[in-house]
């Protein structure tokens, strides 16, 4: 198994733009994001489990999800919230774990927004890197990039988990509230530090083996 940092942050925090840099140095990234994009896309492998379980209403007319209208349905009604990641969730696991072991770059960034609430990546992990900033500076770049409004994103701030409880996790934080020149620098940084971090696992891993 290699070594694994698992990134995590709020929404707009800036994993994407870590999880970039750190790729850029050549680590190698997987993002459950990415994956549970794909899983949804038309044609995607949990589309007919999604549509037993939601009706077609859910499925846009190219055959992927209809994000707004599942979004929609999962903040208003918990079961429907829970039967959704009852569906996705193993999946998006079953996946990222095969490119995990996959991979052959010297360690894994692991990419997973809602880590707070997923007991299930942290056996996997070995160090927890969170990307924190202020919420003001979240909602700012996520209205920019997303055009959704300042209420759907304060929205979606409350039902995530919160700075705090992610912190809690952190072995290392990166904090992202200036530009991406300072951004690039202290992952540089930590890159150097996860070299030499995954270098000792494997070293470890020869010797008993
Ligand atoms: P999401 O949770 O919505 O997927 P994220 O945590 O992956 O978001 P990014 O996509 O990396 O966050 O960043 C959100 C937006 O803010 C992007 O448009 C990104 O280019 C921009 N951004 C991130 N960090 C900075 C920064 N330090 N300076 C300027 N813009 C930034």
């Amino acid at each position: 198994m290699p070594y694994i940092v698992t990134l995590t942050g709020g929404i707009g925090s800036g994993k994407t733009a870590v999880s970039d840099l750190l790729g850029g140095h050549g680590a190698a990234v997987v993002d459950t994001d990415v994956i549970a994009r794909a899983l949804t896309a038309p044609g995607g492998a949990a589309m007919p489990a999604l549509s037993a379980a939601f009706g077609d209403q859910v499925a846009a007319a190219d055959g992927g999800l209809d994000r707004a209208r599942m979004r929609a349905l999962a903040f208003n009604d918990p079961g429907a919230r829970r039967r959704l990641e009852a569906i996705l969730h193993p999946m998006i696991r079953a996946e990222a774990a095969r490119q995990v072991n996959a991979a052959t770059a010297a360690y894994v960034v692991l990419v997973v927004p809602l880590l707070v609430e997923s007991d299930a990546y942290r056996s996997l992990t070995d160090r927890t890197l969170v990307v924190d900033c202020p919420e003001s500076v979240q909602i700012e770049r996520t209205m920019r990039r997303s055009g959704l409004d300042r209420g759907e994103v304060e929205r979606i701030l409350a039902s995530q988990s919160s700075r705090a409880q992610r912190l809690a996790l952190a072995d290392d934080v990166i904090v992202n509230d200036a530009d991406l020149a300072t951004l690039a620098a202290a992952v540089a940084r930590l890159h150097q530090s996860y070299l030499q971090a995954a270098s000792a696992k494997a070293s470890r891993a020869s010797r008993a083996g």
